[in-house]
C-alpha cells in the first residue's frame, strides 16, 4: 500500500515535531517546513497529498502560502492556526481550505481530520468507483473519483473535496431539499459540530467555480433558512 503523504507547515518547532510524530504513527509519509517559502519549495519538489497549513508564519504569512499552493495544484488543505473566529475560519475556508483546526488541538484530532479530508479526497480507493453524474440535464458532469466536472460548453477543472461531496450529496436525492447539517454530514464534519456556514462557503465555491447564480440558478437553489437543492430538471410533460 502507498501510504499517503503529508506535508505539514508549522514554525514552532516543537509543535511541528509532535504533529511530525502522530502523523508518523498514524501511517503517513511526512515531510516538514518551517515557513512558506520552504513549504513552496518542498511542495514544488515532491508534492503531497495533504498540506497542513498554520496560518501565522515568519515571512510569508500562510494565507500567501495557500494562495500559491491554490494556484500550483487543487492538494486538500487543513488549516491550523490560533485565529479562532468564525470569521476568521471562514476566510480561511473562502480561500480554498477544506478544513480548519484552531489551536491548541489534540493531536488525535489532527489525524483524525486528516484521514477523514483523505478518504473524501479519494473516494474512489475508499469506497470503489462512483459513477459519473450528470446534473442540470447534462450542464454539468461530474467524475466523483477524480472530482474532474465538465461543462456542457466544454469548460471544466477539479472541485475540492468538500465542494464535490456536497454536490455528490445533492446529487444523491434529486429534488429533495437538504438542510445544511445533513450536507455537513456529506462533508465529513463530525456529528455535533455546529458548523454550518461551511456548507454556505462550500456552496458559494461552487457557484463560483461553475458559474451559477444565486438569485437565477441552473443547478443549486437556496431554500431560505433550511438548505439547499438541486434545480429541478424540467419534465418532459
Ligand atoms: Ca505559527
Amino acid at each position: 500500500m502507498v501510504h499517503a503523504r503529508i506535508l505539514i507547515v508549522e514554525d514552532e518547532p516543537q509543535l511541528r515535531g509532535l504533529l511530525r510524530l502522530y502523523l508518523e504513527r498514524a501511517g503517513y509519509a511526512v515531510t516538514d517546513a518551517g515557513d512558506g517559502t520552504a513549504a513552496l519549495a518542498a511542495f514544488a519538489a515532491d508534492g503531497a497529498d495533504l498540506v497542513v497549513l498554520d496560518l501565522m508564519l515568519p515571512g510569508m504569512q500562510g494565507e500567501a502560502v495557500l494562495e500559491a499552493l491554490r494556484e500550483a495544484a487543487d492538494v486538500p488543505i487543513l488549516i491550523t492556526s490560533a485565529k479562532r473566529s468564525d470569521a476568521e475560519r471562514i476566510a480561511g475556508l473562502r480561500l480554498g481550505a477544506d478544513d480548519y483546526l484552531a489551536k491548541p488541538f489534540n493531536p488525535h484530532e489532527l489525524t483524525a481530520r486528516v484521514a477523514a479530508i483523505l478518504r473524501r479526497s479519494r473516494p474512489a480507493a475508499a469506497e470503489g468507483t462512483e459513477a459519473m453524474i450528470s446534473l442540470a440535464a447534462g450542464r454539468l458532469v461530474l467524475d466523483p473519483s477524480s472530482r474532474r466536472y465538465t461543462l456542457s460548453g466544454g469548460e471544466g477543472g477539479r472541485l475540492t473535496p468538500g465542494e464535490s461531496a456536497l454536490l455528490v450529496a445533492l446529487a444523491r436525492r434529486p429534488g429533495a431539499v437538504l438542510a445544511r447539517e445533513q450536507l455537513l454530514e456529506a462533508v465529513a464534519r463530525r456529528p455535533g459540530e455546529v458548523y454550518e456556514r461551511v456548507v454556505d462557503v462550500h456552496v458559494a465555491n461552487l457557484r463560483r467555480k461553475l458559474g451559477d447564480d444565486a438569485t437565477d440558478p441552473w443547478l443549486i437553489e437556496t431554500i431560505p433558512s433550511t438548505g439547499y437543492r438541486l434545480v429541478a430538471d424540467r419534465d418532459p410533460s
